[in-house]
This record gives C-alpha cells, structure tokens and sequence, in this order.
C-alpha cells in the first residue's frame, strides 16, 4: 500500500512542472526559486524606512515572532538609528542609510529586507534589495503603479528571491474564514459588495507630507483604498473587469493634486458589483457582502486588531489573535516560514500586481471623469 500523499506533494508538483516547462529563473514562479537557498530559523529581517508603521508595529512584532527577527535597520536619519541601535541591540555593522545600502550583500546576518518607505520608494529599493540577493517583504501599495509592480516581479525572480506584499489581513483569521465563504457560497449567488476604509483626522502634519504628495504616492486611494479593492476582489473571490471612479475634494487647501475622497464601482463577472469607497476625510471601515440567500459583514475589517462579523443566519466572525502586534507577528511568521520551506508565500508579488492593474484603472476613469475603463486581464 503506498503512503498517502503529504500536503507538499502539489508543491512539489509544481516546481517539478515548472523546472521541466524551462528550468531558467524567469520560468519559475518566484517562490520556487528560494527553495534552493539554504537558511536557517529565524531569519534575519532588515526594516528600510523607520517610521511610523516600522516604529509602532513592526518592530515591536519582530520582538514576537518565531521564525524571524530583527537583525538591521535602514534609515536616513542617524539619531534613529543610535535609539534603534540601543532599543533592539543591533550592531554597527547591521546599520546602513540609503547611499550605502547595496552593501547589505555582504551582510549574512540579513536574509530579507521589508521595505516600509513612502509608496514611491518601493520599486527602487525592492529592486536593489533583489539585486543583493535578500528576500523582499514590501509594504502596500506595492507600486505606483502596474509597470513598476511588474518590474519588481522580475528582478525578484531574476535574483531567486521571494516577494511578497503586506497585505497583513490576509493572515488575519475572520478574513481566512470570510475568503472561504467565495468559496463555499452558503448564501447562494453573490450579488454585490460593499468595502469602505477611510478615517477622519488627517490634520496634514509635516510628517504627514508624503500621503498628500502625488509624486510619492499621496492620496487615500494609495493609502487605504488598496484595502477596499483587495477585500472586493477576495470576496467575489474574480478579477474584475471594468471600473467608474470618482474623485471628491472637500479640503482643497490640504488636498492637492491627491485624493482626498475615492469612490469606485467595480464589475465582476456573473453580474457582481462591488461599491467601494475610501477617504482621508470620513470613518468608514466596513465589508459586506449581499447574497441571494441571505448576507455577511466584517465590521470593522481592516483594523490592526479586533476585525469581527456576522451573518444573516447566525455565525459569527469572532476569533482573536490577541492585542496589536499579534496580526503582524503572525503576517511575518508565515511570510519567513514560505522562505525556509522554499513554499509559496501567501501574498505574493503577483497578488499586488493585481490590485495595481485595477488601481491604474481606477485613476484613469476619475481622470477621465468618471469614464467606465475596462481592466486587461493578467
Ligand atoms: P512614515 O511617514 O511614518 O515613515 C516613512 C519613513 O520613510 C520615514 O520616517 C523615513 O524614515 C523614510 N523616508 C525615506 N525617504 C523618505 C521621503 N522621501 N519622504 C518621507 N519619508 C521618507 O510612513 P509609514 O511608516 O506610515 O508608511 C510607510 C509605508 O508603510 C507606506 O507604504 C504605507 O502605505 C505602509 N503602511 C502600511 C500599513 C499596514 O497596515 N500594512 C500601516 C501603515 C503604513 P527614516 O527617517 O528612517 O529614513
């Protein structure tokens, strides 16, 4: 009688399919081409860009987690880096500024580098990090844009590394559970679905100024829209095909040239509509989703903890991950154990890929006020 087949058999599978349909870098799927790579638990994380959200959350998770944890720091600001050196005891010689980063080849210490800069900077250092052969952890949005997410794509792969994007929800275990209602449908046929995420309180604070500046990817749409449209196309479980936006402005003293207010209509195959809005200016943060049979919400959904829902027949979206950092220690975990198992991560590259093909679509039809663009399919 022959064993059963282990779960990482299919995985297997692919790679094997893959090698045999080429063999070169650029045929494989970008998390197969660690898996060659030796390392070793935990692996050593570089943050690059210490603000707020590698201050307050990241950080403090790495202090959690299991299979990685913080071994260098990237900044441009050197009394940063002294508290950080003191704070985490991290050495002279993990410590780099952005002139003399591609020197973190040389750093056996560090295996993957986040990126966790303004949306403008992810491209270039996501490349450079590839380019010294360090897996990449990169913030959301992944890009400014389709051809930039598609570039860094491609120097992962070119390099062997793995990419993957921080969509840190999609680790979260009421999300786990809401993605595997587009699976199973106990409602029946899904109709329409309803994903806001904004907040009230931006008070355009100098530090502030990247997310109000177009050319470093200002604006509520890069920022808190990337959720909405991510949560709409894991609901409906498609890609869509087709967007209407609409741009709004009530502050044009502190929105300028960015967005301040985006709604957008996206249309899925099989009828399904999904109404979508995001605002540096309202506090929205609700998922719905509206089926023939009945429905289901995750309220809020997209917070860093304390996600919960319900449905119409009862269930309930309740389980807990414990108080902030804990999604993010468990987002990071994943993430480093894909790498050590050569596996595919859970948010790959092309995930966010994805999403910046309908974002172009969505800027160009509040371009073009409110014209219906139809979105290329991948
Ligand atoms: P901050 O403004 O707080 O920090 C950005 C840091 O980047 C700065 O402190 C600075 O660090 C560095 N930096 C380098 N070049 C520039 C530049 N030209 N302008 C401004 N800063 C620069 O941003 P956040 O930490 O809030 O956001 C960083 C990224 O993380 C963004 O992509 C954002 O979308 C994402 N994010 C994701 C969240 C999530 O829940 N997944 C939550 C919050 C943010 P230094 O002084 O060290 O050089």
């Amino acid at each position: 009688m022959s064993a059963p087949p282990s779960p990482i058999d299919p995985l297997r599978r692919r790679l094997a399919a893959a090698l045999a349909a080429g063999g070169a870098a650029g045929a494989l799927p970008g998390w197969a081409a660690s898996s060659s790579r030796k390392r070793r638990s935990p692996l050593g994380v570089a943050l690059i860009g210490l603000g707020g959200y590698s201050r307050d959350l990241l950080a403090p998770a790495l202090q959690a987690t299991r299979h990685c944890r913080l071994t260098g720091i990237v900044t441009g600001t050197p009394a940063k880096a002294e508290e950080w050196q003191r704070r985490y005891r991290i050495p002279d010689r993990n410590v780099y500024d952005y002139d003399g980063f591609a020197r973190i080849a040389d750093n056996p210490d560090i295996d993957v580098v986040y990126v966790v800069l303004p949306n403008h900077l992810h491209k270039r250092f996501t490349v450079e990090a590839a380019a010294a052969g360090k897996h990449v952890w990169c913030e959301k949005p992944m890009a400014m844009d389709a051809a930039e997410a598609q570039e860094m794509i491609d120097a992962c792969r070119r390099n062997r590394v793995q990419l993957t994007i921080g969509y840190r929800l999609q680790h979260e275990p009421n999300t786990r559970a809401w993605r595997e209602l587009a699976k199973t449908r106990p409602f029946g046929r899904l109709l329409r679905v309803k994903a806001d995420a904004g907040f009230n309180g931006f008070r355009n604070n100098p530090g502030d100024a990247w997310r109000l500046d177009p050319a470093r990817g200002g604006g509520a749409m890069y920022d808190m829209g990337v959720y909405s449209l991510n949560a709409a196309r894991y609901t409906t479980g498609r890609e869509p095909l087709a967007v209407t936006a609409r741009q709004e402005i009530q502050r044009p003293e502190i929105f300028r040239g960015v967005d301040e207010t985006m709604r957008f209509q996206l249309e899925f195959p099989e009828g399904v509509v999904a109404d979508c809005v995001t605002s540096f200016g309202m506090n929205i943060n609700l998922l719905r989703a509206e089926c023939e049979d009945g429905w289901y919400q995750l309220e809020p959904f997209q917070t860093y903890d304390g996600i919960k829902g319900e449905a119409s027949d009862g269930r309930r979206f309740d389980a807990s991950l414990g108080p902030r950092p804990a999604m993010q220690a468990l987002q990071m975990d994943e993430d480093a154990l894909a790498i050590l198992e050569g596996t595919p991560p859970r948010v790959p590259g092309e995930e966010g890929l994805r999403d910046m093909r309908v974002l172009d679509a969505i800027f160009a039809s509040a371009r073009a006020d409110r014209k219906r663009v139809e979105i290329a399919a991948g």
